[in-house]
């Protein structure tokens, strides 16, 4: 069945089955409890739930994986959201005295979605995206991933598919979980290239010299622009794109071009004559003259939400919640497989419920006597809980997860050697 079949009406009959028997809770819990270091981190958490007939419900926290397992399995949340670690428990905050319940920390978060480039891509618009302008994530991600761990010396970088039209990155260390909200200003400012709204015509302006951090990013769109924007998107083709591009180069550039695509029509050709023709420019004017350049970073440097980076307290969707539109799982993507990625081969809830249906091989059924020989029944409830996820499509997305959280967790331990290295010293 592709995952294409999915029915919204269906959701409430596969949700209970996808918190009680797919959800993976383990990794989950292992994620946000970051090593058990700081006292109360998991449990000083906030999750929203967004249950049926868009019921919102806010300031959700738990103490153990357990009670956050039997209230998901409870409530079945058609979303669930991640917010803050506060001050106190979030499900207690109205017992606070007001103005001590804070937000405290928060991973560090990137949105980027799909809906705001509709300005630069011919394929689709709103919500909807197809194959050719996916290539646009690709390259926010690219993009982004390199400047936060060049740029910004971060490593533990969770990049996640939002579900349906978009992605969003976790940067998971632990200086970027305690940054204030003017440090995360800061550093959504340095990200942003693509300013102004629907009025602004010409959204990048490049000045001499070009920031370091600007030309690795151009060096990213380099590798995609032909491919993506000339011959996909083909945005030196008909007139009404082809005017779009023409609005941000100089005046006599724009005639000398409108002349030459009257016999040229091979978009290289086309694009190769802008070029040439803001390297001469270059030649002759004083003040730097990168149109070209510009024109790259409008139609796909990354365009993001920056409100979602600023703030401590703003909630974002959680990795593995199901959009309710399209039935896909929000999964972590691995950047070793980024640009065989295909948002329409994630699987569905519908999809990974039937998975669990399908008869079993010889192995799983030996692998299942197993487990009736375990005298801890939670040891074998456990055990059937990693079992089903494996048997679906979620299966690769979990692990990928677990070699993240592997990841952070030898950072830890690097950490707490070299303190002690440290200590030995004194
Ligand atoms: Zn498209």
């Amino acid at each position: 069945m592709p995952s294409s079949d999915y029915d919204a009406a269906s959701l409430p009959d596969l949700l209970p089955l996808y918190y009680r028997r797919l959800f993976p809770f383990s990794q989950y819990y292992r994620w946000l409890n970051y090593g058990g270091v700081q006292k109360n981190y998991f449990q000083n958490r906030e999750f929203s739930f967004t249950l049926k007939d868009d019921i919102y419900v806010r300031y959700q926290s738990f103490s153990t994986q357990t009670e956050l397992e039997k209230e998901m399995q409870k409530m079945n949340p058609y979303k669930v959201d991640i917010g803050a670690v506060y001050s106190h428990r979030p499900n207690q905050h109205n017992t606070v005295k007001s103005g001590t319940f804070q937000a405290l920390e928060k991973e560090l978060v990137f949105d980027i979605d799909m809906t705001d480039y509709d300005d630069v891509r011919s394929c689709c618009s709103a919500a909807d995206i197809c194959s050719k302008c996916w290539t646009l994530m690709t390259i926010a991600i690219r993009i982004l991933d390199r400047a936060l761990r060049e740029d910004f010396g971060f490593r533990h970088l969770l990049w996640v598919y939002s579900g349906r039209r978009g992605v969003h990155c976790w940067v998971c260390d632990e200086a970027a979980r305690k940054l204030s909200v003017a440090a995360r200003s800061a550093v959504a400012e340095y990200l942003s290239l693509v300013k102004g709204g629907e009025e602004t015509v010409r959204k990048v302006v490049l000045t001499d010299p070009i920031h370091p951090f600007i030309r690795a990013s151009l060096a990213v769109v380099e590798s995609y622009f032909s491919q993506y924007a000339l011959q996909e998107q083909d945005i030196l083709g008909n007139k009404e794109s082809l005017d779009k591009v023409l609005a941000l180069v100089p005046e006599d550039v724009r005639k000398d071009l409108l002349q030459y695509f009257q016999t040229e029509k091979n978009p290289e050709k086309r694009w190769g004559r802008l070029m040439t023709l803001a390297n001469n420019k270059r030649g002759t004017v004083k003040k730097g003259q990168y149109f070209e350049k510009e024109i790259m970073l409008q139609y796909c440097y990354p365009r993001l939400d920056v409100n979602v980076s600023k703030g401590v307290n703003h909630l974002l969707k959680s990795p593995f919640s199901v959009h309710p539109k399209t039935g896909r799982i929000s999964v972590p993507i691995d950047l070793k497989e980024l640009d065989t990625f295909d948002p329409f081969d994630v699987p569905t809830i519908s999809l990974i419920c039937e998975e669990l249906d399908r008869p079993r091989t010889g192995e799983e059924e030996e692998e299942e006597d197993d487990t009736k020989d375990k005298e801890n029944d939670k040891d074998a409830a456990e055990r059937r809980k990693i079992r089903d996820y494996k048997l679906t499509s979620l299966a690769k997305y979990v692990k990928y997860l677990d070699q993240f959280l592997d990841g952070m967790a030898r950072s830890r331990k690097g950490e707490l050697l070299k303190k002690s290295d440290l200590q030995k010293d004194f």
